[in-house]
Order: C-alpha cells, then sequence, then structure tokens
C-alpha cells in the first residue's frame, strides 16, 4: 500500500484532496503555545487543556510517523454574505448549513483506515479526528501539500480555495510524504482590511475573542456591547475573511448533498428566526454542526442581530447573558 494509493482511495470516498505530513518537529508547532499565552483563544479552555497532546501528534499517538491529512470542498453555489445586502437576512457561516461535518467525515475516515488495514501487509496504529482532536490540522495540512495558511488563518489550496473540511489520520506507518505548501497570499492584505472587529492582529494571528465566529459560536454570555453592531446579521459565524480572499473567487462547489443548505437556513429572514420557538429551533439545529452554539446561544445572536432596540430580543439577550441553557 503505497501513499499513492491511499490517495486514490480517499478520492472514491469523496475527499476532494488527499496529502501526507511527517508526523516531526515542525517548525509551526510551538506558535499554539505562545498563541495560548497571549490570551487570544478566550474562553476555549478546552484548548489549555489539551496544549501538550495539540503540541505535536506523537503525544497523542507515541508510534505516529506520519499524518494523513484530507481536504472536502463545502462550498456550494449561493452567494457570499457581503454579495447578500438584503435587509433583515440572517447570515450564516457556510459551513454550518448542512450536515454536521464530524458525523460525515468522521465516517468516511474510518473507512479509509478500515481499507487501509486491509491493504497494508503491515499492522499499525491510527487515529483518525475531524476538527475536534487535540491535533493542529492546519500545520499538518501545510505540510501535507493540501495548502497554505493564510493571513486570515485558513487553509488555501491553489485549486480549492479555503471552503475546506479538513480531516487527518495519524498513522505509524512510514509513508511517502508530500512536499509542504508555499505561501501564495503575496502582498495582499483584503482579509485583514475587510475583518470589521479587527481580529486578525497580525497576518496569520486572529485573536479569537474579537472574531465574530468566537462570538457566536464559543462565546458563553452576552455578546459585548462593542461588538454587536459589527455582529450586525451573522448569527452563526463569520465568512467575510475568507469571501474577500481573491483565492475563493473562482472555487468550485460541491454537489454533495452533504453540505447543501438545509430549507430552514436558506435565505432565512431574522423575524422568522426570531419567531421559531426552542423546540423549532433545536430541530432545525439536529445533525448539523450549529448544535456547537446550542439553542440558547443561536437565540443570543438572533436577538442581537434583529434587535437592539427591540425590547423583546433585548430581554432575550439579557436573559441568556447568564449562561448558555435552554428554555
Ligand atoms: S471570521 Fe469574520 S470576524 Fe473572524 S477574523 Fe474573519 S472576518 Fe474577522
Ligand atoms: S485575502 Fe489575501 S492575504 Fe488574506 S488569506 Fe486571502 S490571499 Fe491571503
Amino acid at each position: 500500500m503505497t501513499s499513492s494509493d491511499i490517495k486514490s482511495k480517499a478520492r472514491d470516498l469523496g475527499f476532494d484532496v488527499c496529502g501526507i505530513a511527517p508526523a516531526g518537529d515542525l517548525p509551526e508547532l510551538p506558535f499554539l503555545g505562545d498563541w495560548l499565552a497571549r490570551g487570544y483563544a478566550g474562553e476555549m479552555a478546552y484548548l489549555h487543556r489539551s496544549a501538550d497532546r495539540r503540541a505535536d501528534v506523537r503525544h497523542v499517538l507515541p508510534s505516529a510517523r506520519t499524518v494523513i491529512v484530507t481536504g472536502t470542498v463545502y462550498n456550494t453555489d449561493a452567494p457570499y454574505s457581503t454579495e447578500d445586502t438584503e435587509p433583515g437576512r440572517a447570515q450564516i457561516s457556510r459551513y454550518a448549513w448542512g450536515d454536521d461535518y464530524h458525523d460525515v467525515l468522521g465516517r468516511r475516515l474510518e473507512a479509509l483506515v478500515a481499507w487501509m488495514r486491509e491493504a497494508s501487509p503491515d499492522a499499525f496504529e491510527a487515529r483518525a479526528y475531524v476538527d475536534t482532536g487535540p491535533v493542529q490540522e492546519r500545520v499538518y495540512a501545510r505540510h501535507a501539500g493540501i495548502g497554505w495558511i493564510g493571513k486570515n488563518t485558513c487553509v488555501i489550496n491553489p485549486e480549492l480555495g479555503s471552503w475546506l473540511f479538513l480531516g487527518e489520520i495519524i498513522c505509524s506507518l512510514p509513508l511517502e510524504v508530500d512536499a509542504p505548501a508555499f505561501d501564495q497570499c503575496g502582498t495582499c492584505t483584503l482579509c485583514l482590511e475587510a475583518c470589521s472587529t479587527h481580529a486578525i492582529v497580525a497576518p496569520g494571528v486572529l485573536d479569537a475573542t474579537r472574531c465574530i465566529s468566537y462570538l457566536t459560536i464559543e462565546r458563553r454570555g452576552p455578546i459585548p456591547d462593542e461588538f454587536a453592531p459589527a455582529v450586525g446579521s451573522r448569527v452563526y459565524g463569520c465568512d467575510v475573511c475568507q469571501e474577500v480572499c481573491p483565492w475563493n473567487q473562482t472555487a468550485p462547489r460541491s454537489d454533495d448533498s452533504a453540505w447543501q443548505a438545509r430549507p430552514v437556513w436558506k435565505n432565512a429572514e431574522l423575524p422568522v428566526l426570531w419567531q421559531m420557538s426552542d423546540q423549532e429551533l433545536g430541530d432545525a439545529m439536529r445533525g448539523s454542526a450549529m448544535r456547537r452554539a446550542k439553542v440558547a446561544g443561536l437565540r443570543r445572536n438572533i436577538a442581537v442581530a434583529s434587535a437592539c432596540g427591540h425590547a423583546s430580543a433585548e430581554r432575550e439577550h439579557q436573559r441568556v447573558g447568564v449562561g448558555p441553557h435552554e428554555k
């Protein structure tokens, strides 16, 4: 079983790109410690708790020799939020429109590992993760040749753009590795200029506490008033720094049914979302990545987006401000 065989099988299973990185002392790995020390992770305590394991995949799997990284296009045929200026329209991050990528891609990665076990003459150890594992996946993606880490901190593939779900298999096999991707941002600074909260504090450095994705998904409690105008109609995440990226202007679209927008989120109007009961919102979020914000978080965001001034929404904003909970 060669690296080429694995990549071919990955394509058969629905991954758009696959590369292999060495499990070694990669130069970008130590940056995580600095980033955490600066407080840029905000309330994401799990990143601090898992920092030692995240420092190197060999802390997760001591026998690791390589990391197989997959990229899956989730871009679909729908306008970018920067093009959709309809008043009252709720903006939801593109990656969350369809089915939960953790589940969909987790199954595909498990299928790839199962195939490898049959195809490999040698026994091996492997751990598969999609996003939630203690792995600095963008670093390994770069060293697997999937794409470079842009100034907006996303992995950008020159053909596919940055609308990519990443997945990885940490593996004990000494597979042939790929050349790392090289930086093609050049002198461009469009993402830094487009970020309304100035969350990209330096090229490739994100202060998550200022990022709308963090504020609307990860943060519990109220969204600070200073950020409410910038959050605007963004009720779940923010795509602006990817939408303005030149590498995404002709990005391919996926016809995978898993990533197509659910009807409830398509052209969703803020007043309609606001009128939905918690039961209805919970049903709409079931099986999607949006579960992370929980119903209370989504309702807080809808309140911030549609209200500021609307009395009942303002009350709700205050009410959910004490912490995440369901009605
Ligand atoms: S996701 Fe939005 S808020 Fe966060 S860095 Fe990008 S443009 Fe800024
Ligand atoms: S917008 Fe420009 S600087 Fe930002 S990630 Fe894309 S190419 Fe790089």
